[in-house]
């Protein structure tokens, strides 16, 4: 470019026009501190260029004489983590070829969000080449001489669209931080779920998903699917006498000899913690109780001796066959397995039961009959009680919330766990009743803290059932009236399957309760692992990581890379994280180093019938 087509001067420029103070807009704001590159072999021409700039308010200007340079720029903003360039004025007549130039920025995927303006010299000629330069990656041609009045408000788009690609792309980049980290935890949550870490078993989980493949292709087939559970008859006894690792080399030694059973129509997995499951495909009803007798008589026949002592160790066995074409789900049939094996416990373990319709009424009406009344009872006559339980916050090492914990005073007295109480409550219908009862004291607790304790808030622990009860969220809104409570005092805690399983009723439920002030908590996180897309759009504050990712953190690698998946997830999607079971100092340390912003477990505090220290108000008296 000579110096022909370049009519205005410098000394114009400064004469002509006055500093251009128009107010920016929001859409504009910033724009005048990014950064722009003046690529021209012509100081002349730059210095016109750059006071052009300067005129209309781009300050942050640099001069650049040849191609050479304007790379070795680039790849220093990159390397050095300088400032980022955000336009580039590049001169038709660099000394490089301006095509290549261009062509190499814009094939770069770091420099390719830079818009490239082109100042030609001749409009003729850069007709015929339109099309080109655009495919070289120009976004826009500026013919000399250049008017200001033309000039600075293609700047100021291609500054906008600087800006917009900017904002894409940090877009663009959480997104796949997102996908990866997504793709990394259900990548090992997937192997976590589907085997028992111990015996290298299958988990509950995958035997359900197998089952219930086997199931629906019985229909078809017009087979029989026949599942075994396995229960170990002393186990207890020896995890209890010889201690934990006896009893984990006992289920290792179990596997490995029912392993020897299994072939390629057989699954074995162990579910639960002195069980195992063997699924049968394509065999007969006769065969596959003839098998469960081969098993029991051959765990009959298996000694476990540790040092000098030595053990008998014998199976129960409940064994449900399905029949043909009948057409039932994987829980029922785990079910009807369960309830045979109580069956043959209780006429004296080392046997085999086969299900039969009656076994799991007999079960459940006994179970359903010996708490209902209990549980009425409790409810009519004072025998719940809450139980509190500290949660600290990591920073501060504040109490800051305490979870309410219902316990069930037996006939003598003694603590009976919710965990026996409230599956049959639930059966039965009575939960709503008690998980009114909670909200009802928990709130009341509050209300007798001391003004200076009002910073504490309660954790309230919510059934499945819970959102069923059409009255629930008029009752939690009468009862914070009442006791004018602020709704910020209280978190509910409800279970991520129970979230998922009614999902758009607990949202809008979730909803409706967070406006009252009252905040959320997924509990039991981690264990649900399918749940990461529908928690991007769960309105939780807190996800309550599960305590059995908790309780070996020190010792196990798998745990530790699960929490830290755990926690980024919940940074990204802005929720707080609570690690429960924390049983340690050494736990409280690494989950402290891994940015969790809660911790609850016996480390910290039991549960207690004592709220904040003080004593005068207790709910759990003795009844
Ligand atoms: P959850 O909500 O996961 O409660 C945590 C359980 O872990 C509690 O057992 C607590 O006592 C126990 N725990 C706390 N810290 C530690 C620790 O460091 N190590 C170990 N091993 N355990 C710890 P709890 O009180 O027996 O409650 C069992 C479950 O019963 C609860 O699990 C919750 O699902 C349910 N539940 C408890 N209270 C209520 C209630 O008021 N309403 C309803 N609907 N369910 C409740
Ligand atoms: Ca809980
Ligand atoms: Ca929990």
């Amino acid at each position: 470019m000579g110096d022909q087509p370049l009519k205005a001067t410098l000394t114009q420029v400064h004469q002509n026009d006055s500093p251009d103070h128009t107010q920016e807009s929001h859409q504009t704001d910033g724009l005048h501190a990014m950064r722009i590159i003046i690529a021209n072999e012509n100081t002349n021409h730059t210095l016109f260029i750059e006071a052009l700039l300067h005129r209309s308010g781009f300050r942050n200007t640099q001069m650049i004489a040849n191609g050479k340079e304007l790379i070795s720029e680039l790849n220093q903003s990159l390397q050095l983590q300088q400032e980022e360039i955000d336009l580039v004025l590049i001169s038709s007549t660099l000394d490089t070829n301006w095509q290549t130039l261009c062509k190499r920025i814009n094939q770069s995927h770091v420099w390719r969000d830079i818009p490239l303006i082109l100042i030609a010299s001749d409009p003729e000629w850069f007709e015929a080449s339109a099309k080109q330069a655009f495919n070289c990656g120009i976004t826009d041609v500026i013919y000399t001489p250049l008017r200001p009045a033309h000039f600075s408000p293609r700047i100021y788009s291609a500054l906008l669209l600087k800006k917009e690609r900017t904002i894409r792309m940090i877009n663009r980049q959480a997104i796949e931080t997102e996908l990866a980290e997504r793709k990394v935890i259900d990548a090992r949550l997937q192997h976590l779920v589907n085997h028992d870490d111990l015996t290298g078993l299958y988990s509950r989980r995958r035997l359900v998903k197998a089952l219930s493949k086997a199931l629906s292709l019985s229909i078809k087939t017009d087979q029989t699917v026949s599942l075994l559970h396995i229960d170990i008859d002393q186990f207890k006894v020896i995890n209890d006498l010889e201690g934990h690792q006896a009893g984990d080399q006992l289920l290792v030694n179990i596997a490995n000899l029912l392993r020897d059973f299994i072939d390629n129509d057989k699954t074995i997995a162990r579910t639960s913690s002195d069980e195992y499951s063997i699924l049968i495909k394509n065999d007969t009803p006769e065969a596959a109780l003839s098998f469960s007798e081969k098993i029991r008589r051959a765990m009959k026949k298996f000694v476990f001796s540790i040092d000098d002592r030595v053990y008998n160790i014998g199976v129960s066995i409940g064994l449900a066959i399905t029949i043909k074409g009948e057409n039932i789900s994987a829980s029922e049939m785990l079910a009807r397995a369960d309830q045979a094996c109580f069956v043959a416990k209780k006429h004296g373990r080392n046997m085999v039961h086969q299900y039969d319709n009656q076994d799991r009424e007999i079960h459940q009406l006994r179970d359903e009959a010996f708490w209902a009344p209990k549980i009425k009872d409790a409810l009519n006559n004072s025998r719940f009680c809450l139980m509190f339980q500290p949660i600290i916050n990591l920073k501060t090492s504040q109490i800051e919330h305490y979870e309410a914990l219902i316990r069930m005073y037996d006939d003598n007295n003694e603590l009976i766990s919710p965990d026996v109480f409230i599956p049959v409550a639930e059966r039965i219908g009575m939960i709503h009743d008690i998980d009114n009862w909670v909200i009802k004291q928990a709130i009341n607790a509050l209300k007798q803290l001391p003004e200076n304790k009002s910073y504490v808030s309660l954790n309230i622990n919510l059934s499945s059932h819970a959102f069923h009860d059409p009255g629930l969220l008029q009752r939690i809104k009468d009862a914070l009236a009442e006791s004018q409570i602020e709704g910020k005092r209280i978190t509910f805690e409800i279970t991520e399957t129970a979230a998922i399983e009614n999902y758009e009723q607990t949202r809008e439920m979730i909803i409706k309760l967070r406006e009252l002030g009252c905040s959320f908590a997924l509990d039991d996180f981690g264990v649900g692992f399918n749940s990461f897309s529908y928690l991007k759009k769960f309105p939780v504050d807190y996800l309550k990581i599960d305590g059995s990712f908790i309780t070996n953190l020190v010792n196990d690698e798998v745990d530790q890379a699960l929490v830290k998946s755990m926690v980024e997830i919940s940074k990204t999607l802005g929720k707080k994280t609570v690690a429960e079971f924390v049983e340690s100092e050494e736990i409280l340390k690494m989950i402290k180093s891994y940015g969790i912003d809660y911790a609850q477990g016996y480390y910290i505090g039991k549960p207690g019938s004592e709220f904040e220290g003080i004593e005068s108000v207790s709910f759990c008296p003795s009844p």
